[in-house]
């Protein structure tokens, strides 16, 4: 391969199809944590002090995640949370425990939880009891919803001002897309990072590497050696049929034109920033099982209602809170403490 574009001096390893840049490994790494710098500017997602919870599943983007928000924040404000879904032969503790480690040479807080601890039950029990009543719900929906409350969960119980997550340009798309197709209106505006949480029980959400591209986390992971697992989410292939056709379709279409979805995120961002910076969090009706948030006109939260479905009655945090409520009274003081958010 040539030069690198930028230094001119190290061979380039890497081709940025959507700038037409040959890249060495420093610059390629500069530039991606320069775009995730500059995303979180443009912003203000995180302000100096603050404490961030942030997901580290130990896959490639959240190791972006990780290296490239340590360069930015104060690394003794961050608390890492490696959750453990229980899937057979993937995301074992040992290879949490390793991600631990690493997790620490940066400085950084490491907490390790599964879904197991706050509902129960492993994911893989939850998805066979779910396949048994026939619910027809893709593992990646319960999977991916549990994450998002545990997440909350220990953001609220550690007084973090946000959590971070590591979605990349390619999943951010992708939700759009769907999101557009629904017409989910208010899922749309959602996702913009000008939005606030629904309800004040929610802990605003960021999304610092929503720019980079899923082919330059996992380059950028590799070149930076980062440990990662060789094995596969048994479940990868049962994700939604929409969002799967949806990856095809954008996959082809930033194929045949390199930067297609940069410049699709660019422009909802700037259509999107006003109408998303109106929406306030609201006080929501309460979860009558577990007293989470949920919509309007409903009984339960979205997981608790998709476990009953599963024909899991009393998972675990909803007995917690039946027994007390103990984290989301701590909240409720905090937040009223403050004087800022309250119920
Ligand atoms: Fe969870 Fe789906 Fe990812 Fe597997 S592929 S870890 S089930 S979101
Ligand atoms: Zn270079
Ligand atoms: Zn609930």
């Amino acid at each position: 391969m040539a030069t690198c574009s930028v230094c001119g001096v190290r061979k380039a390893v890497v081709y940025q199809k959507h700038t037409g840049l040959r890249l060495c490994k420093e610059c390629f790494m500069e530039n991606v944590q320069m775009r995730v710098k500059a995303e979180i500017e443009r912003w203000r997602m995180i302000e100096p002090g603050e404490t961030i919870l942030l997901g580290l599943s130990g896959g490639k983007d959240s190791w972006v995640l990780l290296d490239t928000l340590t360069q930015i924040h104060d690394p003794g404000r961050i608390i890492a949370v490696t959750i453990i879904e229980g899937i057979p032969g993937y995301n074992r503790r040992e290879y949490a425990e390793r991600v631990r480690m690493k997790a620490r040479e940066y400085g950084v807080d490491h907490i390790m939880t599964s879904i197991k601890e706050y509902t129960g039950y492993t994911l893989a029990e939850i998805v066979e009891r779910a396949f048994k009543n026939g619910l027809r719900v893709s593992p990646c929906t319960f999977c991916g919803i549990s994450r998002r409350r545990i997440l909350n969960h220990y953001a609220r119980m550690y007084g973090a001002d946000k959590t971070a997550t590591a979605h990349n340009l390619d999943d951010e798309s992708q939700a759009a897309f769907i999101n557009l197709l629904r017409g989910d209106w208010e899922g749309l505006l959602r996702q913009h990072p000008q939005s606030q949480p629904a309800s004040p029980l929610i802990v605003p959400r960021v999304k610092p590497i929503r720019k980079i591209y899923e082919w330059e986390t996992a380059t950028y992971a590799y070149l930076g050696g980062f440990p990662l697992q060789e094995t596969e989410c048994a479940y990868i292939n049962l994700m939604p049929t929409l969002r799967a056709r949806v990856r095809r379709a954008l996959y082809r279409l930033e194929e045949e034109r390199p930067g297609t979805l940069l410049r699709f995120m660019e422009t909802l961002d700037t259509l999107l920033e006003e109408e998303a910076s109106k929406l306030k969090p609201q006080p929501l009706p309460r979860c009558e099982k577990c007293g989470e948030p949920t919509s309007h006109g409903r009984r339960l939260c979205k997981l608790c209602e998709l476990l009953e479905k599963a024909g899991i009655q009393r998972p675990q945090y909803a007995e917690a809170y039946r027994r007390g409520g103990e984290v989301l009274k701590l909240y409720r003081l905090r937040v009223s403490e403050g004087g800022g958010r309250d119920e």
